[in-house]
């Protein structure tokens, strides 16, 4: 039997799950299809939100557009979940010069940068527990969402609908019928590919210049759970789950594995030796692949001959920030024909 629907979404990430939703809130019919988060950059996120990035402590790329959309949609997300999936979780950076300190204090007095740096920052509990620095920044519109049960949340709704299918996706069952697109006994009028770092196998966007790049995590335990994250050498970020954190994560553009690495337990477990005073223990080592593009920007948008289909990718860093206010976009260019914003526009 044939099964008609307007979108089918390839892959339930991040990116996957916020245009899914979008379309739920629409009322859109919609089939996604993922294959059970085997080769997931999300479900290793931290889920951190971030404002401020970078040795030069600037903002984030439109942060100004993305804080108010991300803060809606995972507000809205949490009543539909009822579960409250997103938290204000600041970060605190420690400055270790006086050259840090001052570009610090540069951008605190900076109007521009109220929304989301404190004047004086507090490190709470984790003071104690870590090596002394010179001084401490806090960005205080830092949030975190719980990506980890968010996915699985929104799967179980979806499948209870009979609108998720785990399954493994494969390119050549895809098959242009006019306008439509049929997969199995699917029918469909939009096909939207989400799929990670896997976008580097897909044969119909082959001419995005994606630049994946791998990053591990430990998960450790710390007796006294930190309130709040903090950016040193590496991040060491509470789960809110006990005494749980998550504690990484570096680049590697050569090895674009899903496994873990010995190389990068022992670099994650030095930089932790050098910051904390305190016992931690390892419970788990994770690993994925940012799907990271070349220009640094997602890419969203539609094909550029073939009819009705559609790319929402190359969320790199920062899924859970992007997501939110492109995912809405997107959904305004596949029913309303509004043109995307030309930075992510496909190039
Ligand atoms: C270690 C690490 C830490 C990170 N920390 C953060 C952070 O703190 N904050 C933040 O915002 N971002 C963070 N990121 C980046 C973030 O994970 C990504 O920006 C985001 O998850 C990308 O989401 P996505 O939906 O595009 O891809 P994915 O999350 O990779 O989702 C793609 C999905 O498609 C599925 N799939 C792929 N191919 C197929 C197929 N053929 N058939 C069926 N299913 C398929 C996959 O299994 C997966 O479930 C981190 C990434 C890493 C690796």
């Amino acid at each position: 039997m044939k099964t008609y629907t307007e979108y089918l979404i390839i892959g339930q990430g991040i990116a996957g799950s916020l245009l899914a939703f979008e379309l739920d809130m629409l009322g859109k019919s919609f089939v996604i299809i993922d294959n059970g988060y085997r080769t997931s950059s999300s479900i290793v996120a931290a889920g951190t939100i971030n404002p401020i990035t970078g040795r030069n402590y600037v903002k984030t790329w439109r942060a100004d557009e993305l804080w108010p959309a991300l803060t809606e949609t995972y507000r809205n997300i949490s009543a539909w979940t009822e579960r409250e999936v997103i938290r204000n979780l600041p970060i605190i950076r420690s400055l270790h010069s006086i050259k840090e300190e001052n570009a610090w204090l540069g951008r605190v007095n900076d109007p521009a940068y109220s929304a989301y740096l404190k004047e004086h920052s507090d490190p709470g509990n984790m003071l104690a527990q870590i090596e002394k620095a010179l001084a401490y920044g806090e960005i205080s519109g830092a949030k975190q969402l719980k990506i980890k049960d968010l996915l699985p949340l929104m799967k179980a709704k979806w499948r209870a609908e009979h609108r998720f299918i785990e399954d493994n996706f494969t390119y050549e069952g895809l098959e242009q019928t006019g306008n439509q697109w049929k997969y199995e006994d699917i029918i469909t009028e939009k096909v939207i590919f989400c799929e990670g770092h896997k976008v580097m196998e897909n044969p119909f966007f082959k001419h995005l210049s994606f630049d994946p790049v791998k990053g591990e995590a430990l998960i450790v335990e710390i007796e006294d759970p930190f309130d709040k994250s903090l950016r040193d050498k590496t991040f060491i970020t509470p789960l809110g789950d006990g005494k749980l954190h998550w504690c990484g994560a570096g680049y590697s553009w050569q090895d674009l594995t899903d496994e873990p690495t010995e190389n990068a337990r022992k670099e994650i477990e030095a930089q932790l030796d050098a910051i904390l005073r305190v016992p931690y223990k390892v419970v788990d080592h994770i690993a994925g692949i940012r799907p990271a593009t070349k220009y640094r920007r997602p890419f969203a948008g539609a094909h550029p001959t073939l009819p009705n289909l559609f790319i929402f990718n190359g969320l790199g860093t920062k899924g859970s920030s992007l997501g939110p206010f492109f995912a809405r976009q997107l959904v305004q260019l596949m029913e309303n024909q509004i043109p995307m914003d030309v930075e992510v526009a496909l190039r």
